[in-house]
């Protein structure tokens, strides 16, 4: 087959695990720059043009789009789905999964456990919104965060009320959540390939952090999860409508809560912490399962 990685860094692990990964199965691979891609939106050859040429010829796609290119990443997976190619995550799910308040109302939709979450643009009474979520210690997030930048724990129902208006002058939609404290600053990352859990690990925040995210300086180590937080993870995937995804679970004493489910989940802390030949798993799932405008949607909705 020849695959189409899309990434903006064909040095970063995960893409360059997926090329390594793709090459030893046999594959062609190349990893195209989605910022880079032009196209013309016709209904009859739709193309996609880099460096002055049209791709022609891939077989299917493995987007790695980056939370702040979301808007043009997803452009560039749909045209490819309306060229019949095979997209590993499509177009709509990325979607549906970056929005934080769209996906958390479709996974509470679902009957997936979730933090009591609130969602406020404008909140006309903050006492009431704090109320609603059960009142202070809460998470108070910036819905377009990552890496855990914008995830704020207000301990007091002063500082929620300091933080909340301060969102409020950055004109910023949030969420607030009810904290928690049982996950003592801990996560389970569980990486879902189709409808199975092929890895997982558990992340620590240090010392006094209650975010667990790598990037904040968390640790990594290997985990055994339970089987109702397998199926949640892998329904969440499914309520997102995402092939591969990285499904985050916090453990509360009302059982697993889902933080967010991510569609360009990386390869290395897992990979790192399990072992497991996850890049491979990715590969082979597309084996079996990419067909010429198979795409479920071809870029519909
Ligand atoms: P980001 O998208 O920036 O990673 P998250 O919603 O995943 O934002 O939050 C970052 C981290 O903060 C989580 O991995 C988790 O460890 C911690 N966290 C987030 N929300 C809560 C909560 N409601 N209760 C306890 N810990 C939380
Ligand atoms: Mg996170």
């Amino acid at each position: 087959m020849k695959l189409g990685i899309l990434s903006t860094n064909r040095n970063l692990y995960s893409t360059r695990r997926l090329v390594e990964a793709g090459e030893e199965r046999g594959h062609e691979v190349r990893v195209i720059n989605h910022k880079r891609c032009y196209m013309n939106i016709v209904s009859h050859n739709p193309q996609i043009h880099y460096n002055g040429e049209p791709i022609r010829g891939i077989d299917a796609i493995i987007p790695r789009i980056g939370a702040s290119v979301s808007f043009y990443g997803t452009a560039v997976v749909r045209q490819f789905e309306m060229m019949g190619v095979y997209s590993v995550n499509e177009s709509v799910a990325i979607t549906r999964s970056r929005d934080k308040l769209r996906a958390s109302q479709l996974l509470s939709r679902k009957g997936i456990g979730l933090p009591v979450t609130g969602f406020a643009s404008a909140p006309g009474d903050t006492d009431d919104l704090l109320e609603l979520v059960g009142g202070a210690p809460v998470v108070i997030k910036l819905l377009e965060g990552t890496q855990g930048v914008g995830v704020v724990l207000a301990e007091t129902k002063k500082a929620a009320e300091s933080v909340i208006e301060a969102f409020r002058g950055l004109k910023a939609n949030f969420m607030v959540q009810e904290f928690i404290k049982e996950a003592g600053g801990a996560d389970l990352r569980c990486f879902v390939i189709g409808d199975r859990v092929v890895a997982s690990m558990m992340r620590q925040g240090r010392e006094g952090e209650f975010r667990s995210n790598l990037h904040r300086g968390g640790t990594a180590k290997l985990v055994k999860i339970t089987p109702e937080e397998r199926s949640t993870a892998v329904r969440s995937a499914r309520v997102m409508g995402l092939n591969v995804a990285g499904v985050d679970l916090l453990r509360s004493n009302h059982g697993p809560v889902v933080m967010e489910v991510n569609s360009s989940p990386g390869l290395e802390g897992i990979e790192s912490a399990t072992g497991k030949d996850v890049a491979g798993m990715i590969i082979e799932f597309i084996e079996k399962n990419a067909r010429h405008g198979k795409t479920r949607t071809r870029g519909r909705g």
